[in-house]
């Protein structure tokens, strides 16, 4: 069944494929309507998939859902999460206590998984060094300066059963899900290819509406962008089948919405290295002259953590722009980005 734009977030479960749900769960937070579960039957029990943020109400529908289907919270005996953002891993943390399901992530998620701590001094250690690095000093305070909001401290967090890597096949009842390893949104992120009907969950990897936000994490990798860039690449070469995301409504292939993805960093790339060549020479100059969001604000009115998470994506295309030859950096001084002679992309 296809969902339409609408409605992707009324109640489940929808059967996408021939033994695959899905499941869309409420989110505590603004701005985000809800998040995509998927569901299939394993070997030893239920494999259940991004199974949502650790509240009360998710926890109520995901019950109220798998009685539909006739089973119980005790039958979920293994999680996988595409990634480690709250709204996909923290109910997984949960559940592996509360009713010890064995929860599985990818690798590269062991940076940030294993780095992060409710108790640090400072939040976003890595971007704020960054930030003051780009002459930023402002936005580094008030970010230096956030606590850690109660939703996220209201759970216990640690590290998972099992990593899983590239190429790794978990089983199901029929089939299996393939690991496909898709670095970007974060360096760990993983999309699972459902063998039997050829569709690919895609976690925040490929969304239907929105392009994802790129190295937003504890422990984020020198370039993300490029990781990010690769895998989309490399989805290409699939079977163009069923998308299947976290957020947003399915779509029938695969393949549009990655070329498209593809489009708008290649565009936005053209429009960095044109702002380089008009002598912007950071991250955070660069951000505060475009406009973000749908709503197309201005820098400074956006909320502080999304400041950052801007000028953070701009530093990725940067970053990207230095690989390919047509940005050098500044020899000293704060980290500024100079065209590269002759101008090249
Ligand atoms: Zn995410």
């Amino acid at each position: 069944m296809v969902a339409n734009e609408q409605d992707w977030t009324a109640a489940g479960p929808h059967e996408v494929a021939q033994g695959l749900y899905r499941i869309p769960l409420p989110l505590p937070i603004a701005g985000l309507a809800a998040v995509n579960s998927y569901l299939a039957e394993g070997p030893d029990g239920l494999v259940y998939v991004d199974p949502g943020w650790a509240t009360e109400e998710s926890e109520a529908e995901v019950i109220r859902v798998l009685r539909v289907l006739g089973y119980s919270l005790a039958d979920v005996r293994t999680t996988v999460c595409t990634h480690h953002h709250w709204d996909h891993y923290s109910q997984a943390n949960r559940w592996r206590e509360t009713i010890g399901s064995r929860q599985l992530i990818g690798r590269e998620e062991r940076h940030s998984v294993l780095g992060y701590s409710v108790d640090a001094p400072v939040r976003y250690p890595t971007q704020v060094a960054q930030l003051r690095e780009e002459g930023a000093a402002d936005l580094a305070d008030a970010i230096a300066s956030m606590g850690v909001p109660d939703l996220e401290t209201a759970m216990g967090y640690h590290a998972p059963d099992g990593w899983l890597d590239d190429g790794e096949a978990i089983p199901l009842a029929e089939g299996a899900f393939e690991v496909i390893a898709t670095p970007g949104h974060t360096r760990g992120h993983v999309i699972l290819r459902h063998t039997s009907s050829g569709a690919l969950i895609t976690g925040d990897h490929v969304l239907p509406r929105i392009t994802p936000s790129i190295g937003f994490e504890w422990s984020p990798e020198p370039s993300p962008l490029s990781s990010f860039l690769a895998p989309l690449d490399a989805t290409l070469a699939l079977a163009d089948g069923l998308l299947l995301p976290a957020h947003g409504s399915v779509l029938p292939g695969t393949h549009e919405r990655v070329r498209e993805q593809i489009a708008h960093h290649e565009d936005r790339l053209a429009e960095v290295l044109g702002l380089v060549a008009d002598g912007l020479d950071t991250a955070y100059a660069i951000a505060a002259s475009m406009r973000w969001t749908r709503r197309r604000h201005a820098l400074d009115e956006l909320a502080v953590e999304h400041r950052m998470i801007a000028t953070g994506e701009i530093r990725s295309h940067l970053e990207v722009l230095r690989e390919r030859g047509a940005v050098i950096v500044a020899p000293e001084g704060a980290r500024r980005y100079l065209p590269a002679q002759p101008l090249r992309i």
